[in-house]
């Protein structure tokens, strides 16, 4: 499975939620929030023919893995592309996540790239973006093809 990445456009993020931005993590503004990227990866899955769209999210113990499969159930009826659901954090998902993130080195951020949320919590932005940009100075050129991901359906 090849990693692609998003154009990084945070107008557009902020234009479908600022509305909600007093809303505590995990509340409707995150739902908003979830839709919003279901859509646009559930619109890439299809330009290029894929099966199934999903998400990560569900890995995070503070995303509601019901609410953003229930968002992926709706949004697969708009495209020719199915979702699957998932919860990753189930069964040490979360825990496994974590020690894969020291096994390849991959940069963990400490907050979900929500500047409301941050603010909320209290966190260092600036320190955020400096601890950020020495990671990507000192990684640039790894490789991280190697990395595997592996999805076992469960048993309904
Ligand atoms: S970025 Fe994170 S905290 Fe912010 S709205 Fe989205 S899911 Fe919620």
């Amino acid at each position: 499975m090849r990693f692609l990445s998003a154009d990084y456009r945070p107008s557009d993020w902020l234009a479908h939620t600022k509305a909600l931005k007093d809303e505590p993590e995990g509340g409707a503004r995150c739902k908003v929030c979830y839709n919003f990227r279901l859509d646009a990866v559930a619109q890439k899955a299809q330009a290029l023919g894929f099966d199934y769209f999903g998400s990560t999210l569900t890995i995070s113990p503070s995303k509601n893995a019901q609410w953003i499969n229930e968002g992926g159930l709706h949004i697969q009826h708009i495209y020719n592309v199915a979702y699957l659901p998932s919860d990753f954090k189930k069964r040490g998902g979360y825990a496994r996540s974590v020690e894969m993130c020291k096994e390849y080195n991959v940069y963990r951020q400490c907050y979900c790239g929500c500047l409301f949320a941050a603010k909320a919590q209290g966190v260092d932005l600036k320190a955020v973006n400096r601890e950020a940009t020495a990671y990507v100075a000192q990684h640039q050129g790894d490789d991280f093809t190697g990395i595997e991901f592996h999805i076992q359906r469960q048993a309904q």
